[in-house]
């Protein structure tokens, strides 16, 4: 399903649209209009009752189910509702139907002992990151290829902890890697969570993407993906495009990783995020953006970006916008915090430490300011380390004030949601993929439970299996 961001996109009402509705009905060689009168209204009740009776409701067959999952327990995390001894009927990739019986003669997976929930969407990785280290200049030894293998294996990691989908949210090389990984994994060449991707990092010059913090003396060439006019975010954006961004990513403001940007700071201008926008819009694409500082989240929602990513230092004011606009929020709280745990052991830049160590005061008033205006939140991780991390920001966003329902659900149908992509995955209603987990105990009572995902299967294949712990292993490097 693809949606058009720009017809849905917030800050216009319901009551606003249905103004400009206008509605004609067509019949075969009639055509009605809102001017009729009463009785050709009748009459027109009358012929869709005959066309009805004509032509009965035309249902897609219902497919063979192939194949079913026995859930102990199985959480609805629409409702928050969780129904015992439950049968997940699959057909083919697709959940069929959720039944108290399996018919006779289909193989069954046995999960009477663990809660089953939706596969898991993480909405915030890079896929290309290099676990080993987190030194700023180590791109410059990386070859792309390199970096596309690292990406091969995280994805691995991504799927062995539960998630099923993945939003990349932007990438160093101009050639785009996570797109190829993208296609590869929707083709069965590798085995990879579903890929939702951005395209380049859009930065300013020297700003948080801006890729080369080096002496001037080096005189790199000027990233594909500065831009430091609206005519220059035009083409950058309209690039991304080109070679096959589904999101757009702005860095509103500086960050932390990086070396030399201040994450204080407003980056690109509003008029460049409106321009981005209304070219990615247009082209039905979404628009993230990394926002840190105040003033960036505020321009950035002002200019209709779809989420904003962090949200570190959001205000009272900033709050009220993304409340108004329905902006999305991924604060990936968890990244954060693993940071200063790990410390300069990956080779970090003490500069880029010292901006963590400042951000960390700031993190946990601004998530209960996005929870006190009900902003609608969204799992992501954003850590370079997957295996580590990414299953740990379920207990941040509770630790942070976020009800366990509602960590579940922004790693399900949030995502899902905020992707417009709700009708295949992110709930296990009729018609989703068959994109399951399992877990040990109640994730309801205790979120924990999450970080120890036993069972996953993707589009009905079984990609990890406490029966079989020795099928499709996944190496754990240090
Ligand atoms: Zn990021």
């Amino acid at each position: 399903m693809h949606v058009q961001p720009g017809a849905l996109h917030a800050g216009a009402s319901t009551s606003v649209r249905a103004h400009s509705f206008s509605w004609t009905v067509v019949v075969p060689g009639v055509t009605f209009n809102p001017n009729m009168t009463r009785h050709s209204l009748t009459c027109l009740a009358a012929l869709i009752l005959v066309v009805s009776a004509a032509a009965p409701a035309q249902k897609p067959p219902q497919q063979a189910v192939t194949q079913a999952v026995l859930a102990g327990t199985l959480v609805d995390v629409r409702s928050g509702q969780v129904r015992t001894h439950a049968y997940i009927l699959i057909a083919g990739d697709r959940v069929q139907s959720i039944a108290d019986s399996a018919p006779a003669g289909i193989p069954v997976t046995d999960l009477s002992a663990y809660t089953v929930l939706p596969g898991l969407i993480d909405a915030h990785g890079h896929i290309l990151s290099n676990p080993t280290t987190q030194n700023f200049a180590e791109h410059l030894r990386t070859s792309i290829p390199q970096s596309t293998v690292w990406g091969v294996y995280n994805l691995r990691l991504w799927l062995d902890h539960g998630f099923t989908s993945v939003r990349d949210a932007c990438e160093g090389p101009p050639d785009y890697p996570q797109f190829a990984l993208r296609e590869s994994v929707r083709r069965g060449i590798i085995l990879g969570p579903r890929i939702t991707a951005a395209g380049s990092c859009i930065s300013i010059a020297g700003g948080h993407g801006d890729g080369a913090p080096f002496s001037p003396d080096l005189d790199l060439p000027r990233g594909k993906n500065v831009a430091d006019t609206v005519d220059d975010i035009d083409h950058v954006v309209r690039r991304d495009i080109k070679y096959g961004a589904d999101w757009i990513k702005l860095m509103a403001t500086g960050g932390v990783m990086d070396p030399i940007s201040d994450f204080h700071v407003q980056e690109l201008s509003e008029a460049q995020m409106t321009e981005a926008v209304a070219v990615a819009h247009r082209a039905g694409k979404k628009v993230m953006a990394h926002a840190e500082g105040a003033v960036g989240i505020k321009a950035a929602v002002r200019a209709g970006v779809d989420s904003i990513e962090h949200g570190t230092m959001l205000d009272e004011e900033g709050a009220e916008l993304m409340e108004q606009h329905h902006t999305w929020l991924v604060p990936t709280l968890y990244c954060f915090q693993h940071d200063m745990q790990t410390g300069l052991s990956k080779g970090r830049d003490p500069a880029s430490f010292a901006k963590g160590q400042e951000i960390m005061a700031a993190q946990g008033p601004a998530f209960k300011l996005a929870l006190a205006h009900h902003i609608r939140i969204v799992y992501g991780t954003d850590d370079a380390d997957v295996d580590e991390a990414v299953s740990m920001e379920f207990g941040a966003l509770v630790r942070g004030g976020l009800s366990t329902l509602g960590a579940l659900q922004a790693a399900t149908i949030n995502a899902a949601t905020m992707l417009g992509k709700d009708q295949d995955v992110g709930t296990l209603e009729p018609g989703r993929y068959a994109d399951i987990i399992a877990v040990k105990g109640d994730p309801l009572a205790d979120i924990t439970v999450m970080e120890h995902v036993a069972f996953v299967m993707q589009g009905g294949r079984i990609i990890k299996d406490p029966a079989h712990p020795d099928r499709n292993p996944v190496i754990h490097i240090q």
